[in-house]
């Protein structure tokens, strides 16, 4: 067994479930509507001991500095004509903040976190031998009777939601990982579907026949998933709006579809109970815009996580003695950068505002134009161009939105590539710098409006950028300072 030098809060709850409160200065937090008071702590309340006895943990998947800055200066852009302020997330504002190095892998990071073990890229719930099984901190609390809930906007035997309850050598293997989730027997699981729900081959026995006989009712229904409890017993609440499996981006939703924050606030109703309660929810598709290299739908990502997040903070505030609060990312994707070349100093991320949807959703409707209109000329398909993203081909010298004459031929070399079959496109150095195997016209156009605003991009991949961890509540304290990625939960 694994020892290490710092024992984590987390260890400590499950060891003794207890811990001893140490002061955080008494401060007020403005958290959109919600204040929050931090525990009147003093010296006499630093000896006494107390229970987290429900611990929220949020994960942005691919969320690091820049990618929570890059929200707060565009809310703040927006906010402010004319001048550029921080429009501060909630949970920036959490009284302990630190940060932790990981390593650029998903499951592997996910399974530090979930079990404070290392081990290698893709294995999840393995020791390094590939063999001995890892308890998470979310079996281990469960064995002591809390309830668990597991949520991601993403599907949910991928490698971050499987690291809470799966064991298996390779984050491939979808539907081992599924059954191990039926077999979990947690309480709450919730947010996009599952990954081959038939297997690899399509040969196996239907998931979600699987999970309802081991008792879970799975249901699609909004009405029904926002009327759930903690009457309602084990359940899978699968968003009924979904693409590919996962959540649409928030840009992409519209007012009526379900969001993060509506499947955290059913959560803790499902969840709320005597005993307690540990909830995992994860911010999934931040990864994918930065891999995809698209900041607006990045950053509207991220908004909508503080959005789930202030719901934690409600109860939070009802339950402040009790209530543990842990905010923070597995890795960096895309190699975000708020500054880029051109633009200098300056910045106008109010220029992301013309921005209507994802690559993802832009992706789809370039699609369908296209293959309505296999005519279409350059000038033609450019007015989709300026409707979805507010790019101009001219107009006045100062209309930051106009092109120059540099990104119009990119933009024109991009849809030239876009118009050929994908096993006809370039391929080598250069194409792999300025497209990275994205939908070409799409990919130059974000490009073009993250930089024209002043952020750049230098991966299509993970990058090794440290990420934060915020806190608050009962142990927060634990969180301060720089650490590496096992702190969570030391064995
Ligand atoms: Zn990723």
């Amino acid at each position: 067994m694994h020892r290490f030098k710092k024992i984590g809060i987390i260890a400590s709850l499950v060891a003794t479930m207890t811990f001893s409160m140490v002061a955080c200065s008494s401060n007020n937090l403005e958290e959109g509507n919600e204040t929050i008071d931090t525990a009147e702590a003093s010296n006499e309340a630093s000896q006494e001991t107390s229970t987290a006895k429900y611990i929220f943990m949020f994960i942005g998947d691919g969320m690091s500095y820049p990618q929570v800055n890059g929200a707060q200066i565009y809310n703040g852009t927006v906010d402010n004509e004319d001048s550029v302020e921080l429009t501060r997330l909630g949970f920036t504002e959490f009284p302990v903040t630190g940060s932790a190095s990981f390593a650029p892998d998903s499951a592997s990071t996910a399974t530090s976190i979930a079990s404070g073990v290392k081990t290698h890229s893709g294995v999840i719930g393995l020791e390094a031998d590939k063999t001995t099984e890892v308890t998470t901190i979310a079996e281990q609390l469960k064995e002591k009777g809390y309830k668990v809930g597991i949520v991601s906007t993403v599907t949910l035997n991928h490698a971050t939601p499987a690291a809470f309850y799966a064991n298996v050598e390779s984050r491939n293997s979808y539907y081992d990982i599924a059954l191990q989730m039926a077999d979990s027997d947690f309480d709450y699981f919730a947010g996009g579907e599952l990954g081959q729900p038939t297997g690899k081959d399509k040969d196996q026995r239907d998931i979600y026949e699987i999970l309802e006989e081991k008792g879970y009712t799975v249901t699609r229904d909004k009405d029904e998933i926002l009327s759930l409890d903690n009457e309602s017993g084990k359940v899978y609440a699968i968003n009924p709006e979904l693409v590919g499996g996962a959540m649409e981006y928030s840009i992409d939703m519209d007012e009526d579809s379900l969001k993060l924050s509506d499947l955290v606030s059913t959560g803790i109703n499902v969840l709320d109970n005597e005993e307690g309660f540990f909830m995992m929810v994860e911010s999934g598709k931040v990864d994918w815009a930065g891999h995809a290299n698209d900041a607006m739908s990045n950053i509207q990502d991220v908004v909508a996580f503080d959005e789930a997040i202030s719901e934690a903070v409600k109860f939070y505030n009802e339950h402040p003695d009790e209530t543990l609060i842990i905010v923070t990312g597995d890795h960096e994707t895309g190699g975000m950068t708020l500054g880029q070349a051109t633009t200098g100093y300056d910045t106008a991320f109010d220029l992301l505002s013309n921005q209507k949807m994802s690559y993802e959703a832009f992706d789809e409707v370039l699609k369908t134009y296209l293959e309505a209109n296999p005519n279409a000329s350059f000038d033609d398909t450019f007015s989709l161009v300026t409707e979805n993203f507010g790019l101009l081909k001219e107009g006045e010298d100062d209309n930051l939105l106009v092109l120059t004459e540099y990104e119009l031929n990119k933009v024109k070399a991009a849809y030239e590539e876009t118009l050929k079959p994908a096993e006809e496109r370039a391929t080598g150095e250069e194409a792999t710098i300025l497209y990275g195997g994205y939908e070409p016209l799409t990919v130059t156009l974000t490009h073009i409006l993250n930089n024209k605003a002043g952020i750049g991009w230098t991966s299509y991949s993970h990058t090794g950028l440290p990420v934060p961890v915020y806190a608050i509540g009962a142990g927060a304290e634990e969180f301060n300072g720089f650490y590496d990625n096992n702190f969570f939960l030391q064995t």
